[in-house]
């Protein structure tokens, strides 16, 4: 059931998991005088902080539904909520994305299958389902290739590299000979995103493109505005419309894209806030949560300009591993905002926060996150350690 009609304050909006995303889409629904319900199988997941939390499994159809009945609006926190269970319950609540978009997007084959047919450039791909496919798919697309798992991949996770045709067994076999998609390397010059919100009379609204360094296949800091041509700015802006249009989302939706110099190419779409948008969070007068919790609640889509250049850099659970980390310097750094995810258990690669910078430009606030976050790891915490437990 999706009506536009908007949600009077006091109203709940519904969000299936409770991770980073949704918690901060419950600050800004918060602000904006809705409830907030999520489900998640953690009671002290992130977004308890502000969220009643039904807990269970995202594949709990009894769950969901459990959720549904609590809420006037439901979204999503992750592509990987089965479309089933959001089919289920759209037949009686208000959902965004719809569960036959999500279905077209978490799978990789049939995502760029609709990117294929809607004419968006994108990286040769070709689908492999055994051995014989995947050579097949190495004649069709070439080495250097990437390997990727149609279903549940995310941060480089269930992906593998081809360096040369003699690498497929052993990416066959590093993705437990899951059905893939083989994709051909782009040799990007960098990687940008731009995340757009669309209302549900077909309003569209976009930040300012972002520009993404990735280490380890994770995003480490995204920088915005990105330095980009305005012919191709306002081809990615476009692209972003039209993809969700042609989906028909509404809600916030994020394009990665490569951009190898003269072109863009679509990476993924992400039917989502994103964390190359927590930038919008602090540097833009509507955030990228509260522009979403907007949206899906039937409410005028807000400002987009961003207010001063900035960057975020994530905080990974590898900052953790001698306990929690000393934000003493970062705190008295101007300019700049800790946020925390309230996770309780840190490991290497795990999001638990981020911290934003403003500066006076987007390269000047990227080098500023860059050395705030070397500084996190600085032999100074060491030393307290060290003093703390002399005999360690
Ligand atoms: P994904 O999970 O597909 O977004 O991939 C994570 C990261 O891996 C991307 O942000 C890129 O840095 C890198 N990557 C993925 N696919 C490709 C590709 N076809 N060519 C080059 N780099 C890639």
């Amino acid at each position: 059931m999706s009506t536009g009609a908007a949600l009077a304050p006091g109203a709940t909006i519904g969000i299936l998991g409770g991770g980073q995303l949704a918690r901060m889409m419950g600050f800004e629904a918060v602000r904006l005088g809705y409830r907030v319900a999520v489900l998640d199988p953690d009671p002290a997941c992130p977004a308890a902080a502000v969220a009643t939390v039904v807990a269970g499994r995202l594949d709990d159809h009894r769950a969901a539904a459990r959720l549904a009945a609590l809420a006037d609006a439901v979204t999503i926190d992750t592509e990987h909520v089965p479309a089933p269970v959001l089919a289920a319950i759209e037949t009686t609540t208000r959902v965004w994305p719809t569960s036959e978009a999500l279905a077209t997007l978490q799978d990789r084959l049939t995502q760029k299958t609709f990117l294929a047919r809607i004419g968006a450039p994108q990286a040769r791909f070709f689908a492999v389902h055994d051995a014989e496919s995947l050579t097949a798919a190495i004649d069709a697309v070439g080495t250097p290739a990437v390997l990727k798992t149609r279903r549940g991949g995310y941060d480089g996770r269930g992906q593998a590299m081809l360096q040369t045709p003699l690498d497929a067994g052993a990416a066959w076999r590093a993705l437990g000979a899951a059905p893939a998609v083989l994709e051909s390397w782009v040799p990007f010059h960098r990687e940008l995103s731009v995340v757009l919100a669309r209302d549900s009379r077909g309003n569209v609204c976009t930040y300012a493109l972002a520009e993404n360094l990735h280490r380890n296949h994770i995003l480490h800091i995204s920088a915005a505005p990105a330095d980009i041509a305005p012919a191709l700015e306002r081809r990615a802006r476009d692209l972003a419309a039209t993809i969700a249009e042609q989906l028909g989302l509404v809600g916030v939706v994020t394009l990665e894209l490569f951009d190898t110099g003269d072109d863009l190419l679509v990476n993924e779409i992400a039917p989502r806030v994103h964390n190359s948008g927590h930038f919008t969070f602090g540097a833009c007068v509507t955030s990228q949560f509260a522009q979403h919790v907007r949206a899906i609640a039937g409410l005028p889509l807000g400002d987009t300009t961003q207010l001063a250049p900035a960057a975020i850099v994530n905080l990974l659970g590898d900052l953790w591993d001698r306990g929690e980390p000393d934000w003493r310097p970062l705190l008295r750094e101007p300019r700049t905002a800790l946020h925390l995810y309230g996770k309780r258990v840190a490991h290497p690669g795990r999001k638990m926060g981020h911290a934003l910078v403003v500066g006076t430009s987007a390269a000047a606030a990227r080098a500023r996150a860059e050395a705030i976050h070397a500084r996190l790891r600085a032999p100074a915490l060491d030393q307290s350690l060290a003093t703390a437990n002399p005999g360690a």
